[in-house]
């Protein structure tokens, strides 16, 4: 009926996304009866907040198609979250809503035409979102020992791009695979590159609200006319499954979302209904949401502690992260003790490590590092996160709370050090 050559030329080439194959290959292995601690896909392990999943009980007779950039009041909460929270100047029309970042993200580089720039290591899917389009990836490499961030002159060495193209920059902190964010010098500094070099900024703050310190910083601060803020309800609100992200848009790049917008009209029309309903809870100030995502910082907070510690006294090496649930460790300790069982990928190490350990991570390439540079990215997210919460109110928040709330995570550092120990025999 049709033939590999007929398919679109793009795409023929591509896997579907490392993060989804890891957890369905997991599931599959889970299904034959191994037991297999997921460390790789990067899902929130809480629950929806009470408060924002009643509101969509409540809403569920919700049925008719909202406008295409999304419900007026949810695009006024959004718009009133970051005037709270940021200090920023956006109104309601700056906002547009989507069934998930993932496509907005998508949609936005349809939008506009030129070249992505990517700090390596960067989220698995924007890279494959621009190759799909036909637009090139220009990967700009960051450092452990700069906590993974991109400087200014990598922004000011870019030669100019001819006249009809633009260059987008998506910069994603806390990030994800490492968990580092910038300081606000950083970020200033990085505004004034990007404003030399007429670079739009894609501030990918999903994880924002993770910040284990709370103090995370919106780019759109330091470069407010050349920055787009990309969040969703996805990771801080536990509810990657129902499919809700935001994108807010400087008065400058309003063309950008109006042509979003036709695009959306004709591809996925608006966002589910009573999701958005129920999504004006969780972008509006209240106490409960106050509370769940304090608790839910300091759960993160320990868990991250704990796996930075078991971790680094197995040998790996890694930069603590600040905010979110990933971690990226470095094996490069042990390259001659792997080389010599002829692993010298990051992929054949995830491999190997896999199907001897049970434990399931995702190797550094899949983040735009070079194959042979011993990485791994580990989501800290195998743990009843429901339990986790109730407990927070009853037990201190110590290394003993990881211990009796997060027994599988402990139980990968475990399996993880015997084989690291293994390795050395
Ligand atoms: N950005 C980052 C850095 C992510 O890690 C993810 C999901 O894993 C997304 C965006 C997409 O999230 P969603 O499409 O669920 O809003």
């Amino acid at each position: 009926m049709i033939r590999h050559d007929q398919l679109n030329p793009r795409v023929r080439g591509l896997s579907p996304s490392a993060t989804l194959q890891i957890n369905e290959y997991c599931n599959q292995l889970i299904r034959e009866g191994q037991d297999i601690i997921k460390l790789g896909l990067g899902q929130s392990p809480f629950p929806v907040p009470d408060i924002v999943a009643k509101a969509l009980q409540q809403y569920a007779h919700e049925k008719d198609y909202l406008p295409v950039k999304g419900l007026y009041a949810l695009r006024q909460a959004v718009a009133e979250y970051y005037q709270r929270r940021d200090g920023l100047a956006c109104t309601a029309d700056a906002v547009m809503v989507g069934p998930g970042s993932k496509e907005l993200l998508y949609n936005l580089q349809m939008a506009c035409q030129g070249e992505l720039l990517l700090p390596a290591p960067s989220w698995v899917s924007y890279a494959p979102q621009a190759l799909i389009l036909g637009h090139n990836v220009r990967y700009l490499p960051t450092q452990a020992d700069n906590h993974w961030r991109i400087k200014p002159e990598q922004l000011d060495q870019l030669e100019p791009l001819p006249d009809e193209q633009v260059r987008i920059l998506i910069l994603n902190y806390p990030s994800n695979p490492t968990g580092c964010s910038y300081e606000p010098e950083e970020m200033k500094a990085l505004a004034e590159a990007a404003r030399r070099q007429n670079i739009i900024i894609v501030a990918d703050e999903i994880y924002g609200e993770t910040h284990y310190q709370n103090n995370h910083l919106s780019m759109a601060k330091y470069y407010p006319e050349g920055t787009v803020i990309s969040s969703g309800l996805s990771k801080w609100c536990g509810a990657g499954g129902w499919r809700l992200g935001i994108m807010v848009f400087p008065e400058a790049l309003l063309p950008v979302q109006e042509t979003m917008a036709v695009i959306a009209s004709e591809t996925f029309t608006s966002t589910s209904a009573p999701t958005q309903y129920a999504a004006c809870v969780a972008f509006a100030e209240s106490a409960d949401m106050n509370r769940y995502l304090e608790d839910t910082r300091q759960v993160l907070k320990q868990v991250a502690d704990y796996m930075v510690n078991r971790l680094s006294a197995s040998g790996l090496s890694m930069v603590p992260p600040v905010g979110g649930f990933y971690l990226l460790a470095s094996f490069e300790a042990f390259r001659d003790a792997l080389s010599e069982r002829n692993i010298v990928t990051s992929e054949q190490l995830c491999r190997a490590v896999l199907s001897e350990t049970g434990v399931a991570f995702l190797p550094g390439t899949d983040f735009g590092l070079p194959a042979d540079q011993l990485y791994a990215r580990m989501a800290f997210v195998d743990f009843d996160g429901r339990k986790a919460l109730a407990a927070v109110a009853s037990q201190p928040l110590d290394v003993h709370f990881v211990i009796r709330n997060c027994p599988r995570l402990v139980g990968a550092c475990a399996r993880l050090d015997q084989w690291l120990k293994g390795l050395e025999d």
